[in-house]
């Protein structure tokens, strides 16, 4: 099931409801500022003529730029794409880096593409989007089935058009001027949270076993630096099915099973296999989805055995399973907070093409811990002062810094 933007509205408004914000605001706050549904016609490999559509939704730009990412996938429409521009609003405020929300994609599945035509589409698409981009108005990125080599394309497209751009987008690759960090980035700021959250609890990674949901960009590179803290991962899946090892899955060996194997899980030896829906009931301590959105619904929500939840997907959780896992004391670190590492590396590499100047690893990564860590206490704080979930709290800090800023521009 996709997000939807009514999902996203319900955990606004439970927030507005704790900060009393009267409704002319809200209103103002939640619809998307501006809807752009372009057709996207290029001649496919076959003669044939392929007729897609895109989209770019521009949520809110009251602190900075829009910023979000772009998803190439069939479930991509209008709702779904103002439900993930929506929270990109509310992601950038809480990591407090200058910029408002957007999202955008492309509704169709590039696996099923030639390298080649996804370049077409995706420079087709540039061209009907570049007047409402650009690196102090939009900045697409990186998301579900879109990678560094596509917003190489679209910067070239951008730059042909409108002269030399590296700003207009970030994730590009490292040798055209992309960042140093920002390919691991929402892994990496996903696992600085992880720590957060267990050392509230007087935990480390190491003392912990977990179960990933997931094994593209974002779970995969959860699962690189998990390892690495000696935390015990004893399953993971992808769209190709499960693995089990109750003595914890050897993490190296599968990133290079996957690396060998188009990316996928599928058929690695050191692991029990069990389906991909499985992963989410498995008795571990922190279970960390990190595929598509609406998976925890209100059917699996009272089967879950995990007691931590880090969303690392955008929108894993329906506002019913929500409910469920709250009224079970599951600690849930909502989206907006737990993979906000993406954007905010995403926000010093743009840093670094506007100075044309470059950072390196370890001054993007200590950075990134710092925003990351600081973000998580603020939400941490105020869940624990007012008696309200990780995520309430995290839209409340969120829709207070979008409101201020909204209300100091002047209405
Ligand atoms: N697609 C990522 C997200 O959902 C990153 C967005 C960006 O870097 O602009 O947060």
């Amino acid at each position: 099931m996709a997000e939807s933007f009514e999902d996203t509205n319900v955990y606004f408004r439970k927030a507005a409801k704790v900060m009393g914000l009267p409704d002319r605001i809200q209103r103002v706050l939640q619809n998307p500022e501006r809807v752009v549904k372009v057709e996207v016609a290029v001649e496919l490999d076959s003669g044939e003529l392929g007729v897609f559509t895109g989209f770019r939704v521009q949520h809110n730009a009251a602190r900075g730029p829009f910023k979000g990412g772009l998803r190439y996938h069939p479930t991509m429409d209008e709702d779904h794409c103002t439900a993930l521009a929506s929270l990109m609003t509310w992601k950038t405020a809480v990591v407090d880096i200058p910029y408002g929300g957007a999202k955008g994609g492309i509704d169709f599945d590039p696996k099923l593409h030639a390298t080649g035509e996804v370049e077409r589409i995706t420079r087709k698409f540039t061209q009907k989007i570049h007047e409402v981009i650009g690196p102090t108005v939009d900045i697409p990125a990186p998301d579900v089935n879109t990678n560094a080599q596509i917003m190489a394309w679209i910067m070239s497209e951008y730059s042909r058009l409108h002269g030399f751009s590296p700003g207009v987008v970030t994730g590009k690759p490292l040798e055209l001027h992309g960042s140093e960090g920002r390919e691991e980035a929402t892994g990496l700021g996903l696992t600085f949270v992880t720590e957060e959250a267990l050392r509230r609890q007087g935990a480390t990674i190491a003392e912990r076993t977990f179960a990933i949901q997931g094994f593209g960009n974002v779970g995969s590179n959860v699962a690189k630096h998990v390892a690495a803290r000696k935390g015990r991962i004893l399953a993971v899946s992808d769209h190709t099915g499960g693995l089990r090892n109750n003595d914890g899955i050897d993490i190296p060996a599968l990133l290079a099973h996957a690396k060998q194997h188009g990316g996928v899980v599928k058929g690695f030896p050191g692991a029990q296999a069990i389906s991909g829906d499985q992963v989410l009931l498995e008795p571990v301590d922190v279970l960390i989805p990190a595929a598509l959105g609406g998976v925890l619904t209100k059917d699996n929500a009272k089967d879950i055995r995990a007691k931590m939840i880090i969303e690392g997907a955008n929108a894993p959780t329906t506002p019913d399973a929500d409910e469920v896992l709250h009224a079970r004391e599951i600690v849930v670190v909502p989206d907006i907070l737990a993979n906000a590492g993406g954007v905010t590396c995403s926000y010093f590499e743009w840093v670094q093409n506007i100075q044309h100047f470059r950072w390196e690893l370890d001054e993007v990564n200590s950075r990134l811990k710092k925003y990351m860590q600081r973000a998580f206490g603020t939400i941490w704080d105020l869940a624990t002062a007012r008696k309200i979930s990780l995520r309430t709290a995290a839209f409340v800090v969120a829709i207070g810094r979008v409101g201020k800023a909204t209300v100091l521009s002047g209405l």
